[in-house]
């Protein structure tokens, strides 16, 4: 059987009853009723498929393993789907509706979709790097003006390397940096101490800075 058809068997037996409302959502009428996927189907199945690295075969021609899996992830992830229910004749009006919508899109426009996607995605990015940087920010403002040996600066930056995000950490001094901080150096009662400040300082203007 096509994968899509075994599979919408699957959903319309598990996830439709979870989803279904008692009318149209659109004209109210009670006869036949579908849910509609706000996220295509097929969007979902092809997810899986790469998740797993499978091909899109008919569903028998899976090994029953395989199958198992991909059944199993298609209703995970209908679990968070958006849904509609509609009467057939609303249903194809939504459908007809999205292909015109699409069809009618210049190649100009769908370019620009897809970057406005882009700049979506990488905004995101964006902003859990910076939660993820405020929350370094307010372990330095902390020891902020703390005087520290090399010995204790080698353990702050190591708190710094926050074990969940190493992947975002490069070097700790320069992480400091980068987050407008300045390390400066001062020799005091004989000892070399590093102090990491907010002040941005021009070190021809300080004297002890080395
Ligand atoms: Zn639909
Ligand atoms: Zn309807």
């Amino acid at each position: 059987m096509n994968l899509d058809m075994y599979l919408r068997g699957h959903v319309a037996a598990k996830i439709r009853p979870l989803y279904i409302k008692s009318k149209c959502e659109h004209c109210n009428s009670t006869d036949d009723l579908h849910l509609h996927h706000v996220k295509p189907f097929v969007k979902i199945v092809d997810k899986v498929l790469n998740k797993f690295n499978l091909e899109l075969k008919d569903s028998e021609d899976y090994t029953e393993q395989e199958r198992y899996l991909i059944v199993s992830c298609v209703l995970s992830e209908h679990l968070n789907g958006e849904y509609l229910t509609l009467c057939p004749q609303c249903h194809y009006n939504v459908h007809e509706g999205n292909k015109k919508r699409r069809a009618s899109l210049s190649d100009a426009q769908k370019q620009r979709l897809k970057q406005i996607r882009l700049e979506q995605k990488e905004k995101l990015k964006q902003q859990k790097l910076d939660e993820l940087n405020q929350q370094r920010v307010e372990l330095i403002d902390q020891q902020l003006n703390l005087r520290l040996s090399s010995q204790e600066f080698k353990q702050l930056a190591e708190k710094l390397n926050f074990k969940r995000n190493r992947k975002l950490v490069k070097n700790p001094i320069d992480e400091i940096q980068e987050l407008g901080y300045t390390i400066i150096k001062k020799r005091i009662n004989g000892y070399d101490y590093k102090i990491i400040t907010k002040t941005t300082l021009d070190k021809s203007q300080v004297s002890w800075y080395n």
